[in-house]
């Protein structure tokens, strides 16, 4: 059983060498009269978040454990039952949840596991749009910012796994959105493929201020943030009256030692603004009306989505590291079997 392994604590950027592949005894097999499952994992999913869980904490994260040095690391994924002892699960099942970077893993607990009812839709997919990112989209752009017709909506990482997604919604919703994207690819495909109404490079801005002013000459009702930091100030800059800020993530900032201070939230108290972080990992109880909603807009073809695969266990710490430096042009996964 091939496996990712963390092989220590990680400060500033993380490097594939903090990584390593290593092989080890399968002990897979389901002890008798234990609800234990073994699943082969088919897709894993790339995420910003496994950068926090790599870092030595003095009190543990509070959305997830922290990755042990030396043990696997674990996150979101799409899988094959291949043995269970439980009642609800049976050999050849298709389930997504939390598993190994490992090619089997053996599941005590299987309750927060979901089972994959749309097999017309490609599986990988599991693994963002109908999976935890999509379900962060949908959340944060909803629940949070309660998006409605007509709001000015603005997304960073906007051709990423979260920002494709909130940026389609929005659209759907009847807003007006913009994203911001680090390269030019990825600007062009917001427009061309996700159908936003403008987006810019913000590698090629001098100054985010004034690009804003530009896109959103009466201000913006809505800020979708994946990024925080220099970004994060300029919305702050821009936002309008009773504006929601949602804050969904601050890449930006995971690999700094220290993190950036915010100097303009005195705009939250005289605009009004409601600001407000959240964790998808509360909202698992939502999942089914969202999928039951998304898998509609994926079939009708509402909603459009593009992934970004890499092949193979032995490429996965280059493509989970390849998030921090934009290297992925949509969703970031992993495949390691196909059935
Ligand atoms: P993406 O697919 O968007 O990949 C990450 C992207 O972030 C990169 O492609 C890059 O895009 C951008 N980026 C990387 N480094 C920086 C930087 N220093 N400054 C600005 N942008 C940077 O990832 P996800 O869609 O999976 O995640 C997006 C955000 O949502 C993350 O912050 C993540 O932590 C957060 N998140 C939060 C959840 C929650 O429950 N709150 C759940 C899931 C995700 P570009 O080339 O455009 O710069």
């Amino acid at each position: 059983n091939r496996r990712v392994i963390l092989k220590g604590h990680v400060t500033g950027f993380p490097s594939e060498d903090g990584m390593e592949i290593v092989s080890g005894m399968a002990h897979l097999a389901v002890p008798p009269g234990s609800a234990v499952l073994v699943l082969k994992n088919l897709y894993l999913s790339c995420d910003p978040y496994m950068r926090g869980l790599m870092t030595k904490h003095e009190r543990p994260s509070s959305y997830a454990p922290d990755f042990i040095p030396g043990e696997v690391l674990v996150g979101y994924g799409v899988s094959k039952v291949v043995a269970s002892g439980h009642p609800d699960f049976k050999f050849g099942d298709l389930v997504w949840g939390r598993t190994g970077w490992e090619e089997f893993t053996l599941i005590p607990n299987p309750e927060s596991l979901f089972k994959i009812n749309h097999t017309e839709i490609p599986l990988s997919y599991y693994t963002g749009v109908l999976g935890m990112s999509g379900l962060t989209a949908y959340i944060g752009l909803y629940d949070v910012a309660k998006a409605k017709k007509g709001d000015f909506v603005f997304v960073s990482a906007a051709s990423g796994a979260v920002g494709q997604i909130v940026g389609q919604l929005a659209k759907l919703t009847g807003c007006y959105v913009v994203g911001s994207a680090g390269s030019d690819e990825k600007v062009n495909l917001l427009k061309t493929k996700f159908g936003f109404d403008d987006s810019f490079n913000y590698k090629k801005e001098q100054d985010l201020n004034s690009a804003l002013q530009r896109y959103f000459p009466e201000g913006i009702d809505i800020y979708f943030d994946n990024v925080g930091g220099a970004m994060l100030e300029a919305v702050l800059l821009n936002m309008r009256v009773h504006g929601r800020i949602t804050m969904c993530g601050m890449i930006s900032q995971y690999n700094l030692e220290k993190h950036e201070g915010t100097r303009n939230l005195m705009n939250l108290i005289s605009k009004r603004i409601r600001m407000e972080g959240f964790v998808v990992f509360d909202y698992f109880s939502e999942y089914h009306k969202f999928e039951l909603e998304m898998a509609g807009y994926l079939m009708d073809g509402k909603i459009d989505y593009v992934e970004d695969i890499t092949e193979g266990l032995d490429k996965a710490p280059a493509a989970l590291i390849g998030l921090f430096t934009g290297c992925n042009v949509g969703k970031k996964l992993i495949t390691l079997a196909r059935e």
